[in-house]
């Protein structure tokens, strides 16, 4: 069985270096507030090209953060309208609508799957407050058209990035949310998130609401939470991000194979005319479900990235009437292929040849 995501063989190649890591932090007797996690801060903003990183215990946590603190800054208002996308994994909305905001979903180009310019343009009300494009699958949005879209209708820039580690040297939204769940390009043994910024101000209180809305110990400007990344995560995360760029590179490779080779005129593979890290390679297919039960028949296992859209959820109830027929027909058309790090050349040559037979 050739398996969707394989984490072991993932984390394989840096199993030493993590055990050592971990036993740094065990005989370091510091397992929250250590030199791991402001390291890693330090190292992540480095990364990722922003003056600032501030750790937190998840990606959905790096995104409510983000929004929490500009209400606290006097930024937003609750009942402030965020533009989100449709197509997205649920995440980025509940983010929205947790913090009081109002989350206006736009259908995504039916090319890229993405956030679309042209329906954010027409979604802007007098309301509109916040843009939060989600470059999904790894994929980096048209952040050109829709920063120019922001800053003329001055709007702030939630970029979820929970998808899109090392898509870009440095991003241009005002805040950067990250996910390292163990299943993302770069991923944790367990929890952990971020946010990125070049915003000092906003830097400080997302890392003051993440610790109990506290400016120093015991003393609370905010009604805050709790939500911080542990030392054991960070150290796991300074040893594979060295790396990172090299797992990213392979993932372009087989991206790279799957559009040439594969050849069935029943699939369509996606473009790759933009940065992209594939944390997702998404083909679609009119016969998804057959083809999938193909696959998994020969041998193969693959996902549905996301076969419920948020606007179907029973979460979003109030959203039962809307009709989003691009977001619609990608839940039902999108399969996911085996794409990662550890994924073979053996292993990928299969999987082109049974969908060739398909
Ligand atoms: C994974 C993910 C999140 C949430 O991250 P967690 O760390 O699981 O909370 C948010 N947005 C997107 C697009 C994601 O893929």
């Amino acid at each position: 069985m050739i398996p969707y995501l394989d984490l072991h063989s993932i984390n394989a190649p840096y199993a030493e270096q993590i055990k050592s890591a971990m036993q740094r932090v065990v005989d370091s007797g510091w397992y929250l507030f250590g030199g791991e996690v402001a390291a890693f801060e330090r190292e992540w903003a480095t990364y990722c090209g922003a003056q600032h990183c501030t750790a937190c215990a998840n990606g959905l946590d790096a995104l409510r953060l983000v929004l929490r603190a500009w209400i606290e800054m006097g930024l937003l208002h609750r009942g402030d309208e965020v533009i989100v996308p449709a197509n997205t994994y649920i995440a980025s909305i509940l983010a929205v609508s947790d913090s009081g905001l109002v989350p206006v979903p736009v259908e995504p180009d039916p090319d890229t799957y993405l956030m679309s310019a042209a329906n954010v343009a027409s979604a802007i009300t007098p309301r509109t407050r916040v843009l939060l494009p989600v470059h999904l699958y790894g994929q980096l949005c048209d952040m050109d058209a829709l920063m120019s879209i922001a800053r003329s209708n001055d709007l702030l820039v939630l970029e979820d990035c929970a998808q899109c580690h090392g898509v870009a040297p440095s991003y241009r939204g005002d805040a950067q949310a990250w996910s390292f769940y163990p299943g993302k390009n770069l991923g944790a043994m367990g929890d952990a998130g971020a946010v990125t910024t070049s915003d000092a101000g906003l830097a400080e209180v997302v890392r003051q609401l993440g610790y109990y809305g506290s400016v120093r110990k015991y003393v609370h400007r905010y009604k805050g939470l709790n939500s911080r990344m542990d030392e054991l995560q960070a150290a796991v995360l300074r040893e594979k991000m060295p790396d990172l760029d090299r797992c990213n590179h392979r993932r372009q490779a087989i991206a790279a194979r799957y559009n040439a080779e594969i050849c069935n005129p029943a699939v369509r593979v996606p473009l790759a005319n933009a940065p992209h890290v594939w944390h997702v390679y998404p083909l679609l297919c009119g016969r998804r479900d057959e083809l999938q039960k193909y696959l998994l028949d020969n041998g193969v296992q693959t996902q549905i990235h996301y076969p419920i859209p948020p606007h179907r959820q029973e979460a979003y109830a109030e959203w039962r009437s809307m009709s989003m027929p691009i977001t619609e027909s990608i839940a039902a058309l999108e399969l996911s292929l085996p794409c990662h790090p550890a994924s073979s050349d053996a292993d990928v040559s299969q999987i082109i040849d049974i969908i060739n037979h398909f």
